[in-house]
C-alpha cells in the first residue's frame, strides 16, 4: 500500500493492489471471547467494579497503516507518493460485548473518552505523525466492521482534507478577527437557541447551521480548547459531563436511525510547526475541538450521493426539535 497526493485538491488516498481479504466471519467476538487469538494490546485503563479493564487499545487485526519505517516522501514528476506508515488501531469502548456507548454508565463512557485522549498524547509524541483521527462507524451502512463496541485510530503522516479546510479557515477568522471561529458559531447559537440540543456543564450539542446530512449532531466545549487530549487535565469533573452527554445525544440519534459515523476533530501535532507556512501558530488560539456524529438515513441514502454538493432533506431547526423531543 502507498499514499497519494491529488495534486489539486491536495487530498491523500491511500492504494494499493494488495488483496485485502474478506475479514474472516468470526462466530465468536475477537476481543472478548476466551477462546480467541489474543489481540496485540497497545494499552489499557484500570477496570471500574473488579473487571480487568474498561477500556483498552489494540492493534487493528488488518491495519491500513503500519507502525514501522519512514514515510520517505517522493517526487513522481509533479505527483508525490509516500509509504503508508502510521498506526492503525481499535478502541475497545467497554469489555461488555453489549456495552454500547449509548447503553454504558457515564462512568464507563468517560474511560473511553481518557483511553482516546491517553492514545492521543501518546502518538502526538512521534514526529512523523502529523494528524490522530478517532472515529466510529457504527451499523449496516455505516461500515462497521466488529460487533463489539469499538472505535478506531490512525495516526497519519499527513493532515486529512477535512481538518486541513478547518484548520485553514480557523486560522484565516482569526487573522481577520482575532476570535475562535467556533467559540463565535456557539456563542450565536447560544444566543439564538434555535438548534441547541442539549447544555451540560462546559459542553454542548447542536445541529450546525449548514448540516452535510439530516440530523448532524456536533458535541463542542463551551470554553475554548484546541486539543481534546487536554480536556481531562485542564478541567476537573468535566469529562463526566461529556460522557453523560455523548451518551444522551448518541440516544437521541438512535430514535431516528440506527447508523451514524462519529468523528473526533482535534489539533494536528504541532510538534515541528513550520516556521514558512506558519500554519499552527496561532493553532491553541484558532482552533477548537468538537465531535461530529452523522447519521445515516438508509431511506434518504439516494438522496446525497452527489459528493459535491451536500442535500439535507431536513433543516437543523426541524432535526433538534425531534432530537430534543426524543424519548431517551
Ligand atoms: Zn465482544
Ligand atoms: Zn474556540
Ligand atoms: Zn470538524
Amino acid at each position: 500500500m502507498e499514499l497519494r497526493k491529488d495534486p489539486i485538491t491536495r487530498s491523500w488516498v491511500i492504494t494499493g493492489d494488495d488483496v485485502i481479504e474478506p475479514a474472516p466471519r468470526h462466530l465468536t467476538c475477537q476481543f472478548c471471547d476466551p477462546s480467541a487469538e489474543p489481540a496485540q494490546v497497545v494499552a489499557n485503563l484500570p477496570g471500574l467494579d473488579g473487571s480487568a479493564w474498561s477500556a483498552r487499545s489494540v492493534v487493528h487485526p488488518h491495519a491500513l497503516y503500519h507502525i514501522e519505517g519512514e514515510p520517505t516522501r517522493r517526487g513522481d514528476g509533479l505527483y508525490d507518493r509516500m509509504g503508508s506508515v502510521g498506526a492503525h488501531e481499535v478502541l475497545l469502548e467497554n469489555p461488555r460485548h453489549d456495552g454500547h456507548l449509548w447503553k454504558a454508565s457515564d462512568a464507563e463512557v468517560e474511560q473511553f473518552l481518557r483511553l482516546a485522549a491517553l492514545r492521543l498524547q501518546d502518538l502526538k509524541r512521534d514526529a512523523r505523525f502529523k494528524y490522530i483521527s478517532i472515529f466510529k462507524n457504527h451499523g449496516e451502512g455505516a461500515g462497521q466492521e466488529f460487533d463489539h463496541p469499538t472505535s478506531q485510530l490512525t495516526a497519519t503522516t499527513f493532515v486529512p482534507r477535512r481538518v486541513l479546510y478547518e484548520l485553514r479557515s480557523g486560522r484565516e477568522y482569526f487573522e481577520a478577527k482575532e476570535r475562535c471561529v467556533f467559540c463565535d458559531i456557539l456563542a450565536q447559537e447560544e444566543r439564538q437557541n434555535l438548534r441547541i440540543l442539549e447544555i451540560c456543564g462546559d459542553y454542548a450539542a447542536f445541529c450546525p447551521y449548514a448540516p452535510r446530512v439530516p440530523y448532524e449532531t456536533w458535541i463542542m466545549p463551551r470554553s475554548h480548547e484546541a486539543s481534546f487530549e487536554r480536556t481531562g487535565s485542564s478541567r476537573v469533573g468535566s469529562v463526566t459531563d461529556l460522557a453523560s452527554l455523548l451518551r444522551r445525544t448518541l440516544q437521541r440519534i438512535r430514535t431516528v436511525t440506527e447508523a451514524f459515523h462519529l468523528v473526533l476533530h482535534t489539533s494536528p501535532n504541532s510538534q515541528h510547526p513550520s516556521a514558512t507556512l506558519g500554519y499552527w501558530k496561532t493553532l491553541d488560539e484558532d482552533y477548537h475541538w468538537h465531535i461530529e456524529i452523522l447519521p445515516i438515513l438508509e431511506a434518504k441514502a439516494r438522496s446525497y450521493t452527489f459528493k459535491e454538493i451536500y442535500y439535507s432533506p431536513v433543516t437543523s431547526e426541524t432535526a433538534v426539535k425531534r432530537l430534543r423531543e426524543a424519548k431517551i
